[in-house]
C-alpha cells in the first residue's frame, strides 16, 4: 500500500466498484449513497443521518440487503440516523477509529477504516482512504472508478476547517492525495454544494479553486478566510 502519499495506484487490487444511488436528504442539501452489489444484493448506506426510512424504502424497492453503514466522518448531519439503520438491519459499521466513539454502541459490530482497508459489499469492493482535515478521521472510500469524499471534496469547493479536529495543513495533504487518483475518477461528495450532484477529478482541477492553490498558503489563505 502506498499509505498518505497516494498513488493513482490507491484502487489496485481492489474487485469492481459496488453501485452508487445517489440520494440527496435533509434539510442541509446532504448526499447519501447506496452502495450495492449486483449479484449478491448486498448493500452499504454512506452516512445515514436524514430520511432513514426514505433511504430504507429505496433498498427494499431494490430488493437489496443492508449489511454495511459507512462513515465518512462523525458531524451529525452525517450520523444521526446510523443507529436506526442499524437497529433496523443489523449492519456493521465502518468508521475511521479516531472517529469512533460517536457512533459505536454495546453489541455493535465495528470495522476500523484505517487507511488502506478493504471493505467488501458481496462481491464489489471499497478501500478506505484516511484524509483528515475536516475532521480528525475523516475517510474516504474509494472503488475502481469513484471516492465517496464526505466533507473532504465538494462539486467546487472543500470542507471547513475550523470546526474541532479541523485542520488546514491536513486538509491540503488531504486534497492532494486526492488530485492523485486518475483524473476519470468520479467524485460522490457529503453536500449538493456545487452545479452538478457529481464531477470528475478532472473536473474539479481544472475548476475547483480550492484544488487550483498552486502552494499551501495560497490554500490556507482561502480556506481560513471563507467559513462556507
Ligand atoms: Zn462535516
Amino acid at each position: 500500500m502506498s499509505g498518505a502519499s497516494g498513488t493513482p495506484d490507491d484502487a489496485a487490487g481492489l474487485p469492481p466498484a459496488p453501485e452508487v444511488i445517489q440520494m440527496e436528504v435533509g434539510l442541509l442539501q446532504n448526499f447519501c449513497e447506496i452502495l450495492y452489489c449486483p449479484q449478491t444484493h448486498e448493500a452499504a448506506i454512506v452516512d445515514p443521518a436524514w430520511e432513514v426510512d426514505r433511504l430504507l424504502n429505496e433498498v427494499g424497492r431494490r430488493g437489496l440487503k443492508v449489511t454495511t453503514v459507512l462513515v465518512t466522518h462523525t458531524h451529525n448531519d452525517h450520523i444521526e440516523g446510523v443507529d436506526l439503520v442499524v437497529e433496523k438491519t443489523g449492519a456493521a459499521v465502518v468508521v475511521n477509529p479516531r472517529e469512533a466513539a460517536a457512533v459505536s454502541a454495546p453489541g455493535r459490530k465495528m470495522i476500523d477504516a484505517v487507511d488502506g482497508r478493504e471493505i467488501s459489499i458481496g462481491k464489489r469492493g471499497l478501500r478506505a482512504l484516511e484524509t483528515p482535515g475536516h475532521t480528525v478521521g475523516g475517510t474516504c472510500y474509494l472503488g475502481d472508478g469513484y471516492v465517496v469524499t464526505g466533507d473532504v471534496l465538494f462539486v467546487g469547493g472543500c470542507g471547513r476547517t475550523d470546526f474541532t479536529g479541523g485542520d488546514s495543513a491536513q486538509m491540503w495533504k488531504s486534497l492532494q492525495r486526492l488530485t492523485r487518483l486518475p483524473e476519470q475518477t468520479r467524485v460522490y461528495p457529503g453536500h449538493d454544494y456545487g452545479d452538478t450532484p457529481t464531477a470528475t477529478i478532472a473536473h474539479e482541477l481544472r475548476s475547483n479553486r480550492f484544488l487550483r492553490c498552486a502552494t499551501f498558503e495560497e490554500f490556507r489563505a482561502l480556506r481560513e478566510r471563507k467559513r462556507s
